[in-house]
């Protein structure tokens, strides 16, 4: 048998960083109690109409421009129809043989060379409910139903895992710069399918299977990789590859089912949807939100050179500073805030940790925490006026809504409480309270301090310090136990 050699194509699912659903008011909110944030548009009630959300194509747009697409005049919105309890309306709305973008193309580097991969399309469509397993039972979550999102498919050119994984990582930075996607991939924002076939060299393409849903990088690499060597194994045994729908568990990839064809989706034109209409305009519009040269050459020419630049300036690692790069709004915001007078090391843990967390729990809304206030903040903490547990709430309510860190600790009584002898009165009654647990540490049992530690920090509602805490505490336990 002649060499056979995988071909790889991917097609990758995005969810764009809007507030509302595609095609009604619902809003975009992850975590929230199931089928909290659905209406009857969403549900596909009976005379209801879809509405387009015009900010999803906006960003739709930029993100055909941003991978050098041709975004076209006119689009249209199509009913693929499957049954699936994810999917109220027994169909979903997509685009079919008039997306919005066709061509297009991303520069990727691996194996030491620059690649020129090309694209075949992006079409806008709205993502489907959550299953939930429960036991026997499965639960349906529809607040997800109408999220929009952008599928963008490549072309089948792809030859090795490390190709693909290398493709989607660059789809990621792309999307994720340009401002289209908050790009969680726990939380599915950016997931992909890979459909891996293989073929004799120079030969038509061989039978495909696609794998599912795959949130990872890394994954994505060991999933191809699996099925590159499951392929191999099927033909190398004289046996045929089936032509299916595969997922992908981290190990090992299980059959979903086997494949369908367009022509088994019925799609047909939305009736209730006209022709999306993108002006020139429009175009200039979304090509003004990016930078003259095409981000993913921008990343590959300028990334390397600005993480050395940042490294050296802000004292950063690189993997920090290839963190705070990956996320612009992020990095405008560390700049800033080293420009009024922060720290840089203690910037970047407040950016890289609580901030980036509220950024990716908060489902796109818009971070309203100002340079200044996170440098205020930081003064506070450093100083020992808020303890570092309280800073992180009063960040917390920065971020969501912006304000004075001085009046929202005062308004909200959150000030240290800075009296040695009060805390070590505190810590005496705590451990007078418990002659048990205090038995069982004078015993030797040193977990028993977590216990106290949690009643002396509730007592003051975590205004004070952990550590003046623990060395009262361990004061009041070392104490002879008060006779009973
Ligand atoms: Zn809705
Ligand atoms: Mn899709």
């Amino acid at each position: 048998m002649s060499t056979l050699v995988p071909t790889i194509g991917l097609e990758v699912h995005c969810q764009i960083k809007t507030q509302t659903k595609m095609f009604c008011a619902c809003p975009i909110r992850h975590g929230a109690e199931p089928n909290t944030a659905v209406c009857a548009v969403c549900l596909g009630h009976p005379g209801t109409l879809p509405v387009v959300n015009d900010e999803a194509v906006r960003l739709a747009v930029r993100a055909g421009l941003a991978l050098s697409c041709t975004v076209h005049d006119r689009s249209i919105f199509a009913r693929k129809h499957y049954f699936y309890p994810d999917l109220p309306k027994g169909y979903q709305i997509s685009q079919f043989d008039q997306p919005l973008c066709t061509g297009g193309q991303i520069h990727v580097e691996h194996d030491g060379a620059r690649h020129v991969y090309a694209l075949e399309r992006i079409h806008m469509e709205e993502d489907a409910g959550k299953l939930i397993h429960a036991g026997e039972h499965s639960l349906v979550d529809w607040n997800r139903g109408g999220t929009p999102l952008i599928e963008i498919v490549g072309k089948p050119d792809l030859h090795s895992a490390e190709a693909a994984a290398a493709w989607f990582k660059m789809m990621h930075q792309v999307m994720t710069h340009a401002g289209i996607t908050v790009g969680n991939m726990e939380k599915g924002h950016f997931r992909c399918d890979a459909n891996v076939s293989l073929a004799p060299e120079g030969g038509p393409l061989g039978v495909r299977v696609e794998l599912k849903n795959i949130n990872s990088f890394r994954f994505l690499a060991k999933a191809v990789r699996h099925e590159i060597a499951r392929q191999t194994d099927v033909l190398a045994s004289g046996e045929r590859v089936v032509q299916s729908t595969r997922s992908w568990n981290g190990t090992d990839s299980v059959e979903l089912r086997s494949k369908e064809s367009a022509a088994d989706y019925r799609y047909f034109p939305d009736p209730d949807l006209g022709p999306v209409p993108v002006s020139n305009d429009d175009r200039v519009d979304a090509r003004a939100k990016l930078a003259a040269v095409p981000l993913d050459v921008w990343i590959l020419d300028q990334y390397r050179d600005r993480l050395e630049v940042i490294q050296s300036k802000y004292s950063v690692n690189a993997a920090d500073a290839m963190a705070l790069l990956s996320v612009p709004e992020l990095f405008s915001l560390f700049e800033a805030a080293v420009d009024a007078g922060g720290a840089s090391a203690s910037m970047n843990k407040w950016i890289r940790g609580p901030v980036a967390r509220w950024r990716n729990e908060s489902d796109g809304a818009p971070l309203k925490l100002q340079a200044e206030q996170l440098v205020a903040l930081d003064e506070m903490v450093v100083s020992g006026a808020l303890t570092r547990g309280l800073a992180r709430e009063v960040l917390q309510e920065l971020c969501a809504a912006g304000g004075d860190v001085k009046a929202i600790v005062t308004s909200r009584g959150l000030g240290r409480v800075e009296n040695t002898e009060k805390v070590q009165q505190m810590a005496h009654e705590i451990v007078d309270n418990n002659p048990d647990a205090a038995a069982r540490f004078r015993d030797g049992d040193a977990r028993v301090l977590g216990f106290f530690m949690g009643q002396g920090m509730r007592a003051f509602g975590g205004r004070v310090d952990a550590g003046e805490v623990r060395e009262a505490l361990l004061k009041a336990l070392s104490a002879p136990a008060k006779p009973v």
